[in-house]
């Protein structure tokens, strides 16, 4: 008799249905490869060992002489912290316990220091004691601190992952989903995130169906145990008795084979019945999405998220490595414009290479985030227009700033740009003339509101739903206790679109959508009804939206959609536009 089957559920944030065995990442852990190693090898890799932890030890030193220039309280405090890490890198348990199991187990460092960080935390989780769980991440931050210093190259996390297997996490970052292999991943389930979170939308854009915000998972779920993931319901099945695999074997082919037809609508325009005609562009978060793009027919990028150039690393990337990966995305989009987005970083996408040792909380939803940090540190900002400047050479590209709250912050951007434009030059580097358009996303509800003022020195909008429900509803995009009252469906949601857009329109600047709602075949009708014919959304989603504009009628969209704006209860407004939409 095989384990006993239970049901739980999630968010269902992830289109698709996979099936396959789990791999659990232990909560607070790093994903590392684990191997043995000879004995003959056994002394140079406790000498590995050696090594890390000083490259450890010389780190944390510059932490130490950094904390001293800030300012009182917070010197001391971080003080504090930062000489307890140094005295357990120079001896501790950890140390010791480590370099002892390279020897008794055999296998190689990054793996021994990771079963020490768990035998502690396993002692330390029987103490339940809420001094002795924060001494516990302190641990961990010193243990992962030196496996960093182990694999030095980018983390592969989840590559010891047997092939077709389902992530179980407590949570997965955005840095995390950069790195899946949806080749090798089938699915995943978490304790926490909300849907409209950044790991959500990685998770759309590797095509890889995922759960978010399932209670209880980690203590009912065993490595091996055989798992269902259905992204869609939100269902996540733990040892499915043999009727109900055989059940979701079934939809899960059904929808391969739905998705292969809505493949012949590569080559057709995205127009309405009544001869509007739509531009569906890609979000694009990782490079590996570009095949994805060309198969979904995008007419070019309306949102490239250039966090990825920064994540899973210690140091940021170089103008010259910068301007390497956009030139290639630049060429792979065949005369299709890209827009490239400036470095978005903070909210529920912390990346330390760009942060420095900065922390989480300054870079908070309502902190520097975005367009903030990136004018604080203006040579990032100068670095990342050099690099799109250059890449600008080889097709067309705008570039987009997020998180814009106020028109001075575009000026100082336009500023940093000419900057960069004015330092290739003398470099004897050439640069388009006249310079890529800079718009703005409106994704701050200060920012929908000041729309008009904004179009004056923005060349061209990108509306960023996604953000824009949050801030505009307080209700965390990532937070999956508050999923309920995200609503993009809300009516000051919906106004602050409609003013946007009649702001642009009015403007004569470009305006387009790019938060998720863009990709969902729901809101087209009401989208264009508004007024807006650019939707920016993940490649997979393109051929949904374009099979809902051809069956569509864009007078009667807009008059629906008038309808609906004169509504205030979101429930109506649902039933209105969920019924337009049936008519179709
Ligand atoms: C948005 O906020 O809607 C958006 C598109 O930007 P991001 O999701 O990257 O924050
Ligand atoms: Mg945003």
């Amino acid at each position: 008799m095989g384990a006993p089957m239970n049901l739980y559920r999630g968010l269902g944030v992830s289109g698709g249905i996979a099936i396959g065995v789990a791999h659990v990442r232990e909560a607070g852990s790093m994903e590392i490869p684990e191997y043995g190693i000879a004995k003959t090898k056994v002394k140079a890799e406790r000498e590995r060992l050696a090594v890390a932890v000083k490259l450890a030890k010389r780190q944390v030193r510059r932490l130490q002489n950094r904390a001293k220039t800030m300012p009182g309280a917070a010197a001391e405090e971080l003080g504090f912290l930062l000489d307890a890490y140094q005295q357990m890198l120079s001896d501790s348990r950890l140390i010791r316990g480590a370099d002892a199991r390279i020897e008794s187990l055999r296998i190689n460092a990054e793996a021994a220091v990771q079963h020490e960080i768990a035998e502690i935390a396993a002692t330390f989780q029987a103490m339940d004691d809420a001094y002795i769980a924060a001494r516990l991440d302190d641990i961990r931050e010193v243990g992962n601190r030196i496996i960093r210093n182990l694999t030095r190259k980018v983390l592969r996390p989840f590559s010891s992952a047997p092939k077709g297997s389902i992530i179980i996490a407590d949570l997965l970052s955005p840095a995390d989903m950069a790195q899946i292999d949806p080749g090798r991943i089938a699915g995943a389930a978490t304790v926490l995130g909300g849907a409209e979170g950044h790991a959500a939308i990685m998770a759309r854009a590797l095509g890889l169906p995922a759960v978010l915000g399932v209670e209880d998972l980690l203590s009912n779920v065993s490595v091996g145990d055989e798992i269902i993931v259905d992204g869609t319901t939100g269902e996540v099945i733990v040892n499915p008795a043999k009727g109900v695999l055989e059940r979701y074997r079934r939809r899960r082919d059904a929808l391969t084979r739905k998705n292969r037809q809505l493949d012949r609508l590569r080559k057709q325009p995205a127009t309405s019945r009544d001869g509007t005609r739509f531009t569906l562009l890609a979000n694009v978060e990782l490079p590996m999405e570009m095949p994805m793009v060309a198969q979904a027919g995008a007419e070019g990028i309306g949102l490239l998220r250039s966090e990825f150039m920064f994540m899973n690393r210690e140091t940021p990337p170089d103008e010259e490595e910068q301007y390497q990966t956009l030139s290639r995305l630049v060429e792979d989009m065949q005369g299709g414009t890209v827009t490239f987005r400036s470095l978005d970083i903070g909210a529920d996408k912390p990346v330390h290479a760009a942060m420095g040792e900065m922390d989480d909380s300054a870079a908070s939803a309502l902190g520097l985030r975005g367009i903030r940090l990136a004018l604080l540190h203006g040579k990032l900002l100068e670095n990342q227009f050099c690099a799109a400047l250059r890449a600008a050479n080889h097709g067309p590209m705008r570039i987009l700033l997020p998180m814009v709250s106020t028109a001075s912050e575009v000026v100082q951007a336009r500023e940093v740009l000419k900057k960069a434009a004015k330092k290739l030059k003398r470099r004897k580097i050439a640069v388009p003339d006249p310079l890529p358009p800079l718009g703005v996303m409106i994704e701050v509800p200060g920012a929908a509101l000041a729309a008009d003022a904004l179009a004056q020195v923005s060349d061209f909008f990108a509306i960023g739903s996604n953000d824009l429900t949050m801030y505009t509803l307080a209700a965390d995009r990532a937070n999956e206790h508050v999923a309920h009252l995200f609503n993009p469906l809300h009516p000051a949601v919906l106004r602050l679109i409609q003013f946007s857009t009649s702001a642009a329109l009015r403007a004569r600047i470009p305006i387009s959508i790019c938060g998720e709602i863009a990709g969902d075949p729901r809101f087209t009708a009401l989208l264009a009804g508004l007024g807006l014919q650019e939707l920016s959304m993940t490649p997979s989603s393109i051929p949904h939206v374009k099979q809902r504009i051809r069956k569509m009628d864009a007078v009667s969209a807009s008059a629906r959609a008038q309808l609906i704006m004169d509504q205030t209860d979101s429930g109506r407004i649902a039933t209105l536009l969920d019924d337009f939409n049936n008519l179709a």
